[in-house]
């Protein structure tokens, strides 16, 4: 029985199931249920988000409700359509349909009859000051803030200024509409915090009918309110802002919506912030938001993450109110976990070695049957050609081999996957003293890969037919960044210094058997002993296939930390 199993076997429920099953057994809301995810459209989705979106979506799922995907947008300049259409599109790949679309944008009317109904109410006022003065006046954890000069002006001229503001008489930051709580409250938030501020900047659907946007504040709750949503679920850094979201509700005596939050997703060896990942693909330093060496849901997918992989690594790091670092290896095993069981069998070489098999008649090429996949019987086997000629891989074979090297070397037999023995006769060299080619003899007996005299190999290679086989280019990846937490870098230092220069490595003289051809970029194959691989349809060329690999078979990294 594992921690989060109750004794009947059943899964316990996490920190937010829990507050909605209790919601729902008590009949609050007439035991109706409603999410939303709330992204901001200023980047690309990562995998934090999924989190998220799992969240989201799989309550409204697992209690009969409903989750609206609602666009967060209030920033006009950093904001942009791109976003929006990307955000959709990955929220949908990882299998989730929205019940409404919502912009925080199509209530900005709202929000300021809103606004204008807590100046009304005293409960909201303009502030003149700088932002420097302002920012004087709010005290500390242990020290009271101080009222500002401007808190006590009639309603009258309140609204006054506000629809000034609002018709575009002021320049930026010349003035702040703050509502009225309390300069001495123990939480900071409570402070008088701002609800508008002038931004005369152009949005990307409301064009230029605004000149003051709603703070986060001031937006996310209310547009929660709008939407009826039962359960408003964010990470823990809002937890401090929760009195502020009770408190608009309250006084603007609207729908009830409650805040809940849970831990962030934070992987090791990655970065998770639109803001920096944005960096990296204005630097230049990946090849756009979908780069593969990125955590985004489309570098993800390109790299050949599976839909099914990443909703079952959400699943399996759960729930908590726990902020931890989560290996990368968690992320990569569920994806190996995913691949292993529908992935089909391949063999490439991706450094190639040529073997001649000197007692094999030239011109000639036999067909080898070669299972499609251990795991799955009903993937049935296919034809592999073999001849004379054979790349193997340069790793797979060493000149002056120690003991326990089981793979090929002058005078070893080893068997070659699903075709036959063979020993290495002789090993020939350029000027340079490289090995460059391989004689060898192969035993005709032992056809399929068993001997019938009994006699054992320890090493089995794969290997392609030089004359059947298709050229490739193929990638590998590291990881993007060289320290484990990126959090831990000092402010002073730039993050962008701890990226892993060798997170790509190219290799452009890769051969594959000829049956990958018929690949496309949406199915994963596994390249024997090498790892999981797909198609990487935006960089292949008619005439060359590239692959990305998704996956090592093990956890490669681990190892050479050890080392
Ligand atoms: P970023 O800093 O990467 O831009 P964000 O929190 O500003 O992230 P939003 O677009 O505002 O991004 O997020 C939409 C939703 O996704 C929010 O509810 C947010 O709490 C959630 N979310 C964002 N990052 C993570 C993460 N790393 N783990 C879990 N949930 C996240
Ligand atoms: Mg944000």
């Amino acid at each position: 029985m594992s921690a989060d199993e109750t004794s009947e076997g059943e899964k316990k429920l996490d920190v937010i199931r829990q507050v909605v099953a209790d919601d729902v057994a008590a009949g609050k809301h007439d035991g109706r249920v409603q999410t939303r995810f709330p992204p901001e459209p200023n980047g690309y989705l990562h995998i934090g988000h999924a989190k998220s979106i799992c969240l989201n979506f799989g309550i409204a799922e697992e209690f009969g409700g409903r989750c609206n995907l609602r666009f967060d947008d209030t920033n006009p300049t950093k904001e942009d359509v791109e976003y929006v259409d990307s955000i959709q599109e990955d929220v949908r790949w990882l299998g989730f349909e929205w019940d409404e679309l919502h912009f925080a944008s199509d209530y900005f009317e709202q929000l300021y009859e809103w606004a204008c109904q807590l100046i009304r109410q005293g409960d909201a006022y303009v502030d003149s000051q700088s932002p420097e003065e302002i920012r004087a006046q709010r005290g500390t954890s242990s020290q009271p803030g101080t009222n500002s000069p401007d808190r006590e002006r009639s309603v009258e001229e309140n609204l006054d200024l506000f629809a000034k503001m609002r018709a575009g008489e002021f320049a930026d930051g010349e003035h702040l509409l703050r509502a009225k709580i309390d300069m001495a409250s123990k939480h900071l938030i409570l402070r008088d915090p701002p609800m508008y501020r002038i931004r005369h900047a152009e949005h990307h659907r409301t064009g230029s009918d605004w000149c003051i946007y709603p703070m986060y504040d001031f937006a996310h709750g209310q547009s929660d309110s709008l939407e009826e949503v039962t359960h408003s679920i964010c990470t823990l850094e809002f937890e401090t802002h929760k009195p502020l979201y009770d408190w608009f509700i309250e006084k603007l005596g609207i729908f009830p919506s409650k805040q809940y939050e849970f831990a962030r997703l934070s992987l090791t060896y990655t970065v998770m912030s639109k803001r920096k990942l944005l960096e990296l693909v204005e630097g230049g330093q990946v090849d756009g938001w979908d780069d593969p060496r990125m955590p985004t849901l489309c570098g993800l997918r390109r790299r050949g993450y599976t839909r099914e992989a990443i909703r079952a690594f959400c699943d399996d790091i759960g729930i908590t109110r726990y902020n931890g670092m989560t290996d990368m290896v968690v992320l990569e095993n569920a994806l190996r976990g995913d691949l292993n069981k529908r992935a089909e069998r391949r063999m490439g070489v991706l450094r190639p070695l040529k073997v001649v098999i000197t007692n094999y008649p030239e011109g000639e090429s036999e067909e080898l049957e070669a299972v499609n996949s251990p795991e799955d019987e009903s993937a049935g086997t296919r034809m592999v050609p073999f001849g004379r000629e054979l790349f193997i891989e340069q790793e797979d074979f060493m000149e002056d081999a120690p003991k326990k090297f089981f793979r090929l070397a002058p005078g070893r037999e080893v068997r070659l996957r699903y075709a036959y023995f063979i020993t290495c006769t002789d090993v020939i060299k350029n000027d340079a003293g490289e090995v460059v080619e391989l004689l060898a003899t192969y035993d005709p007996a032992t056809k399929g890969g068993d001997a019938p005299d009994g006699r054992k190999v320890k090493g089995t290679l794969h290997w392609v037919s030089a004359e059947h086989a298709i050229n490739a280019e193929v990638r590998l990846y590291d990881h993007l960044c060289k320290v484990e937490d990126l959090s831990k870098i000092p402010d002073d230092e730039d993050w962008k210094s701890h990226l892993n220069e060798n997170s790509l490595e190219t290799l452009t003289d890769c051969r594959l058997e000829p049956s990958l051809a018929d690949f496309d970029a949406g199915t994963p194959v596994q390249f024997e002993r090498l790892g999981y691989f797909t198609l990487d349809a935006n960089a292949t060329t008619a005439e060359k296939p590239v692959f990305n690999r998704s996956v090592t078979l093990r956890d490669a990294w681990a190892k050479m930390q050890k080392r």
